[in-house]
This record gives structure tokens, sequence and C-alpha cells, in this order.
């Protein structure tokens, strides 16, 4: 017996998800993690939990959209899509085998956290929103090079542990979430406090909330839905400077009248 509702389709599901994976790229390469066609997110399949959706090769993030996106199985084999997958798969396969809670993956080379990921530092929480990296993130210095084999990504994926980001020296960061909006606002939020720790440093040294007052403050900041509002916040804005761009796509489609 059903609920009473009609069963969603698997197409719509998939259609639904990627339309979400597609607005991530694009949020998160307009939002400071643009390395020019490098970087990418991917999500868990909605059908299959040993498949994968992740961006696929040849653009920035910032002007990925659905028919953009490939899925890959578990044994490295690409199922769909017209472009091929990035090299640094192994990074999602790996986390994604070791890491049943993980439905959504970020690995991007933004700015202010590659060059952090320089200096083996610890991240403190120095904003708001740092109190949510305040646990110190797991630093993967085993190597900086690029992860194109499926043992590279296996060691990132040990290092990475149960936490929900990983510092990766001289190359970037790989973020983790429940969902497509978790892993997007954590990313966001990583590359903001790495951010705003520079601007501190730059004032002079700065001091961070300790861990007992950041585990409260936590709570109060990321209570209910903040992730979730967040996502919106972000997709209003990625909406607002789009728009421009849809408004002219629609007048260059219409016929002329004269
Ligand atoms: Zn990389």
């Amino acid at each position: 017996m059903g609920d009473g509702h009609p069963a969603k389709t698997a197409r719509s599901a998939e259609e639904e998800i990627k339309e979400k994976l597609a607005l991530a790229c694009r949020i998160l390469g307009t939002e400071g993690h643009d390395d020019m066609d490098l970087g990418h997110v991917s999500v868990r399949s909605p059908d299959d939990p040993d498949r994968m959706i992740i961006k696929g090769k040849g653009l920035c993030l910032s002007e990925i959209h659905e028919d953009d996106l490939v899925t890959v199985d578990f044994n490295y084999r690409k199922i769909d899509g017209r472009r091929d997958p990035h090299g640094e798969i192994p990074i999602h396969i790996e986390i994604y085998r070791a890491r049943k809670d993980v439905h959504s993956i970020v690995h991007t080379h933004p700015l202010y956290a590659t060059a952090f990921s320089a200096t083996e530092q610890i991240l403190r929480p120095v904003n708001n929103e740092g109190v949510l990296f305040a646990k110190p993130l797991p630093y993967f210095d085993e190597e900086t090079d690029l992860i194109f084999a499926p043992a590279q990504g296996t060691s990132l994926s040990e290092k990475l542990g149960d936490a929900k980001a990983v510092i990766m020296k001289n190359h970037g960061i790989t973020v983790v979430g429940e969902s497509i909006e978790q892993a997007t606002v954590n990313a966001y939020l990583l590359e903001k406090t790495i951010k705003t720790l520079f601007v501190a440093k730059v004032f002079g040294e700065p001091k961070w909330t300790d861990d007992d007052e950041a585990e409260k403050k936590a709570d109060h900041i990321f209570r209910g839905n903040r992730i979730q509002a967040i996502w919106d916040t972000l997709v209003r804005q990625l909406e607002l400077r789009e728009r421009p761009l849809r408004i002219l796509e629609a007048l260059l489609l219409q016929p002329f009248s004269g």
C-alpha cells in the first residue's frame, strides 16, 4: 500500500538532484572557488548508492548546467554524460566508499584556503561561522600532487576520518556533507573563515573563540535550519547575478515583430 501520494519517478528525482548540483557548482564558482576549469562537486546518486553524479571536465564551476554533469560508478566507469569525468574522481569515490553518511562532496582550490594549506597552521575560529571548524580539521600532507589514483583517494579519505573537511597541503580543500546544501555551505563557510583569518592577521595577531564557547556558539548559530537558510540565500544571490543574462537570452529568443 502506498501513502496516498503518487510515487516520484526515478527520472524526476535525478533531474531535481542534477539541478541542485549544477546550482551548487555555480554558487561555489561565483563565491571564490573557481580555479579556471578545476574543482568539482558531486552527489551520491539517489538511484544507486554506489554511483555518483559529478561536474564534468572542461568548464569552470560557475559555467555548469545540468547537461555538463556526468554519472560515474564506484568501479570508475562513466555511466552517463557528454563530458569526461575529472581526473581527481578518486577523491569522491573513495570517500563515498568509506563514509556512508556522506552524500555530497566538494573539492576545490579556492585562493585563501589553498594559500592557508601551505602554512601547516591549525585553523581557529576567528569569525561567527568559523566555530563550525573549531575542532581542528585534518591536514593531508602525505603528498601535494593531484589525486589521480584510487590509493591516493583512500589515503585522503583515511586522513579525513569522520571530519567535515580536510585541508590538502599546497593543493586545496575537500569538504563533505549529508546533502548538497550542507557540503556547499560548509565549503563556502570554510573559505570565508580562512579569508577572515587572513584579514585579521593583517591587523595583528588574531584571538579566537575558545573550545567551550565555540561549541555553545555553534549550537546557537547552526540551530534549526541555518544551513538551509544560508543555502537559500546563496541561491537567491546567484539568481540575482544570473537574471540579466536570462532576460537577454529570453529577448534574443523572441521573433522580430517589425
Ligand atoms: Zn584538486
